[in-house]
């Protein structure tokens, strides 16, 4: 078992100040694979100083040098990719052929994207006695979840040092072995001390701490929405700005003139993604009472052709959750809806076949799904599917838009057009129309009680600015 015990402060790997450890489980196998260091206040503080030290240095550092250090550790991300695909099928369970696609692939463009935005903090907006500058806002604390390990890691510090900001990283309890590959990564790029800190542990421990400490000038958390709203408190009180990246419930309308095979096939499968895990998964799928058996009957068919298995087996199409805590929140829901009386299409709480360790759960459709069941409007985050029924497409929108979250929605009409018009009325920070999908240059967040920020595009790195104006007499 590998021992990650070690923090990385002020470019070096350090000891952290209290000798707890806890166990990283392989979901797969049930079996720990990782001990993980657990930081406490003191460690944080030592962090902080550290991205505080460091922070006059990097953002005066010309924007020609930051770049170049991040495209260095692109390259370096490239010779270590088997390594970050390996953590990442370790950690999440994702199957690995599919890991370097939905994974691992675009936060590596996404670091050369940032890459050549370094310069954005020397643009000036200069009119009549106006200049209007902006510079990046200082200190950040980075929190992140486990179901993107990599990319949500990667969508808050490649925007953040390209502006010139220094951070202290926290990842998940279950993954950590990526933030300690991108440390190493970042180490043998040549990242000057300080300006990447990382510290392992556990968020009810010292979230608070990192999120309410007087020399962290930001915070941008991704996760729950309920830990969201500790962090937001935690850090109220210093008046930071705080980026919240939290759940959603998304609706995917599809109309009775659209292509419904493609339609209900982009849909299911959308859910069946790493098992549902997906912040922005298409859980709610609307569709007209005239072709609601047939759409049923699609989505079935689809759910029905998925290869539950071993993440290291090619044939595999879905691996288990990413731990079995979560497996267990995933089957209540499932038994949830079972007696909310939603029909049980396939799926169900059962084990799957032949799979009798590991945190496997079966894809789940229910059908006859109503607004008032717990299944349309919590998030489970796994492979559960609400089909629900609806006779005007103004019915559609209005039950789309009926929930505490905004994050994604996605239509599918007879053309883009059609579709357009639909789009412009959910409420969501992103609307996928006629099988689009997640895109790093379309900036991604959420509406209501999914969040405030945005992460990806140039909008990820406006949120690592303040802007400044200057006016003459
Ligand atoms: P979580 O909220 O339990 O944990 C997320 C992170 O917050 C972890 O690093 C955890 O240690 C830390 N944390 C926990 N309590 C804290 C506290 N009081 N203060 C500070 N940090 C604390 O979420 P999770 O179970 O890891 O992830 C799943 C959730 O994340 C889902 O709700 C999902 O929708 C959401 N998510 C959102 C996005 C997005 O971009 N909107 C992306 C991915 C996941």
């Amino acid at each position: 078992m590998r021992p990650l015990d070690k923090l990385y402060i002020g470019g070096k790997w350090v000891a952290p100040s209290s000798s707890k450890s806890i166990d990283v489980i392989n979901p797969a196998t049930e079996q720990a694979f990782l001990s993980m260091a657990c930081a406490n206040e003191t460690d944080v503080d030592a962090a902080v100083a550290a991205a505080r030290a460091a922070f006059p240095i990097w953002s005066q550092t010309p924007a020609a040098e930051r770049k170049r250090i991040l495209l260095a550790v692109a390259d370096e991300m490239d010779n270590r990719l088997e390594d970050l695909i390996d953590a990442t099928v370790s950690c999440v369970g994702i199957p690995r052929h599919q890991a370097f696609d939905f994974q691992v692939g675009s936060p590596i463009d996404a670091v050369r994207y940032y890459a050549g935005l370094c310069g954005i903090v020397d643009e000036v907006h200069e009119e009549n006695n106006v200049i209007i500058m902006r510079e990046p806002i200082g200190v950040c604390t980075l929190i992140n979840p486990w179901n993107y390990p990599f990319m949500q890691l990667i969508g808050k510090v490649a925007p953040a040092l390209a502006a010139g900001c220094t951070v202290v990283a926290k990842p998940a309890e279950q993954t950590p072995l990526l933030d300690v590959i991108v440390a190493e990564i970042f180490d043998k790029a040549g990242l000057p001390a300080g300006v990447f800190n990382l510290v392992l542990g556990i968020g009810a421990e010292i979230g608070n701490h990192m999120c309410s400490h007087p020399d962290v000038d930001m915070v941008s958390f991704t996760g729950s929405t309920g830990a969201g709203i500790k962090v937001a408190q935690a850090a109220a009180p210093s008046v930071k700005r705080v980026c919240q990246e939290l759940g959603g419930k998304s609706a995917f309308i599809i109309t009775e003139d659209a292509d419904f095979e493609a339609a209900v096939r982009f849909g299911t499968e959308n859910v069946i993604l790493m098992g549902g895990q997906t912040c922005d998964a298409l859980t709610r799928m609307l569709v007209p009472a005239s072709r609601y058996e047939e759409a049923v009957t699609i989505a079935k068919r689809v759910t029905q052709e998925q290869v539950i298995g071993d993440p290291l087996d090619d044939k595999s199409t879905i691996g288990p959750l990413a731990s079995m805590m979560h497996r267990e929140r995933v089957l209540n829901y499932i038994n949830i809806g079972i007696e909310e009386g939603a029909r049980l299409v396939t799926g169900g709480p059962d084990r799957p076949e032949g799979l009798d360790i590991g945190a496997y759960v079966k894809p789940t459709i229910f059908a006859d799904v109503t607004s008032d069941m717990r299944i349309a409007s919590e998030e489970i985050f796994g492979p559960v599917l609400s089909i629900m029924k609806y006779e005007t497409v103004d019915e559609a929108i209005n039950m789309a838009n009926d929930s505490e979250f905004g994050l994604s929605s996605a239509v599918w009409a007879k053309d883009k057009v059609e579709a357009l018009k639909i789009a412009k009325k959910m409420q969501a920070g992103q609307c996928f129309i006629q099988g689009g999908y997640f895109t790093i240059n379309a900036p991604f967040g959420g509406y209501k009680q999914s969040g405030n920020g945005r992460e990806w595009a140039e909008h990820g790195l406006e949120e690592y600015l303040e802007t400044k104006a200057i006016i003459s007499g």
